[in-house]
Formats: structure tokens, sequence, C-alpha cells
């Protein structure tokens, strides 16, 4: 297996594109794919200032060291959930998290659920959601509202996920088998600020498979939480994630031409706007100031409310 570029020794096989590179000319060609990416779909302006959202995680942290090397403007945003599941889960990633921002000399603004609410991400959903095994609603709800509202109030432009190309084809995947337009409108790279009170929200990622962003953060050094959130298990985004992995082992490429094929067919109007009846009716919450569709508060408030009025 020999690199392309320069005939050296090659470290990765890139099928879907067919190209085999070293790992110097890996490394080069990851950022430059990124930068496409954000050209492409129109994510941000070296002059934009960025914030992104990082879990520990190889995709979070190689994106941060990325955008970084790119010449971006890029803090990062942690959120601490509480979650412990055998490992401390939340304590290890922090950790790796600081250490990444400490090497690079970079800022990292630190968010812990535990310490705002007194109470852990599952004790919330708990609380709120009785019944439900797992607290990913819940938490999916939180991180989200922390996200945005830091990234407003410390004054960023945009939010930037490391989502990648098999988190995305996923994703699209499970939407696609409900038929559920309203999120199948509003996927793809960038989910503009086009409500008050949200930031711009992009996947600078989206079009890298999950093993290549595996190899970069292994072949660059970037030490990251190599566990699973412990509530992942049995999440049916893995299931679609393995049911797309024995695809593209028979067709290489064929999650990239799934996803880049619908991002295609939106755009040429396949789902029209109109689908998207829920972020038409959007309002401002009296609260927090923050979307929602419903009349009053919004979901995330309403929430916070109810922990608050319940004792444990
Ligand atoms: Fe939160 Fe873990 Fe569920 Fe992900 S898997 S949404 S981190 S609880
Ligand atoms: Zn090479």
């Amino acid at each position: 297996m020999k690199c392309r570029k320069c005939g050296g020794k090659g470290v990765i096989n890139l099928r879907q594109h067919r190209l085999i590179l070293c790992k110097d000319h890996f490394l080069e060609w990851m950022p430059e794919q990124v930068q496409r990416a954000i050209e492409k779909y129109h994510m941000f302006t070296p002059q934009e200032r960025v914030l992104v959202a990082v879990s520990g995680g190889k995709d979070s942290l190689s994106l941060w060291d990325i955008l970084t090397r790119l010449g971006y403007r890029a803090d990062g945003l942690y959120i601490g959930l509480g979650i412990d599941g055998g490992v401390d889960y939340s304590q290890e990633s922090l950790r790796l998290a600081e250490q990444f921002a400490q090497a690079h000399a970079l800022k990292l603004h630190t968010f812990k659920v535990t310490e705002a609410y007194g109470l852990t991400v599952p004790e919330i959903a708990q609380r709120t959601h009785h019944g439900q095994t797992k607290p990913c609603s819940v938490c999916g709800r939180i991180k989200r509202h922390i996200m945005n509202r830091t990234a407003r109030e410390a004054g960023y432009d945009v939010l930037a996920t490391g989502h990648n190309l098999d988190d995305e084809a996923a994703v699209l995947f499970g939407n696609t088998l409900n038929w559920a337009a309203g999120y199948l409108v509003r996927q793809g790279p960038v989910l503009e600020a086009d409500i008050p009170g949200v930031v711009r929200k992009v996947k600078p990622l989206c079009r890298i498979y999950e093993r290549e962003m595996t190899a970069y953060a292994i072949l660059r050094g970037i030490e990251y939480i190599y566990d699973e959130c412990p509530f992942a298990v049995g999440a049916s985004s893995i299931y679609y994630k393995e049911l797309l992995n024995r695809l593209e082992t028979d067709r290489p490429g064929a999650k990239l031409n799934f996803y880049l094929t619908f991002l295609q067919a939106k755009k040429a109007g396949l789902f029209s706007a109109s689908a998207d009846q829920g972020r038409q009716n959007l309002h401002s919450c009296p609260n927090c100031g923050q979307p929602t569709s419903v009349d009053g508060e919004c979901a995330f408030c309403r929430m916070m409310a109810r922990v608050k009025s319940k004792p444990a």
C-alpha cells in the first residue's frame, strides 16, 4: 500500500475516493477537506467567532484541532452532564477537553449541569420523565439549550459540532425510515439562525467518515475518550450505523452518496420548507428567550420548573 502522492508508506485507504495516503499526506488532506466543506456550505468566515461543542471524543477534539490549524478563531464549550457509568465518563471527558485546550493555549468554556441545577442529567430525566429508561431526550434538550445560550451570551457567530458522515447518514436513515419531513427539511451541514434567539449551527465534518476521524485523532496524537456514553448502548443510531457499514463494505462510497444525494434532492426542492411546520410557528420563550413552538415557556424552562418544584 503506497501513498498516491509521494509513494511512501500508505497508512489509510480512502476507498470511496480511491486514494491511499501516508501519514503526512493524510494529515494534510483532512484539513483541506474540512476547509472545502466550510466554503461549499458557507459555514463561516475567518472573521467570525466559532464556538466548538467539545465532548472529549475524537470528533469534537479533532474538529477543534483542524479549525485552529486552518486559522479560525475557535473556542471550545464543554458541558458536564454528570454521567458516571462506572468509568466516570463526564470527569474523564472534561479532563481530556481541558488537557487539549491547555496544550494548544485555547479557551474552553465549561458548563456543569450539576453545579448549575444541583442535579445530574440522569437525575433531571428521572424527575421529569418517569418510566423512560434513557435520559437521552432530556440530555439533548439540555445540551441544545446550553450550547445556544453560551454561544449567544458570549458573542459567538456560529456553533460548530463534531458530527461526522456516519452520524449524519445514521440520522438521515432514521428520519427517512419514518419520513420525518420536519427533521429532513432541517437536516444539513448548516442550520441558519433564521429565527430570533438562535445562533447558526454547522457541522464541518459532515462529509468525513468516522474511521477517517479516528485515524486523524490517532495520527495527530490527540488523546480522546474512547468510551461511548453508557446510555448510548442500544441506541437506534448505533444499529443504523451498523447497517450502513454493511452497505459501505459492499459498496464503497454508499454512505457518502446517500448523504450527498439527499442534500442535492433537498436543494432541488424535494422537501419543501412548508413541511417544517414546527419551525414556522416558533416564538420566543418569555423566560429564556430561546425559540419554542408551544404557547408560553419553552420545554426546557418547563422541565426545569418541574425539577425545582419536586423534592428528591
Ligand atoms: Fe446524552 Fe449519553 Fe444519551 Fe448522548 S447517549 S444523549 S450523551 S445521555
Ligand atoms: Zn505521502
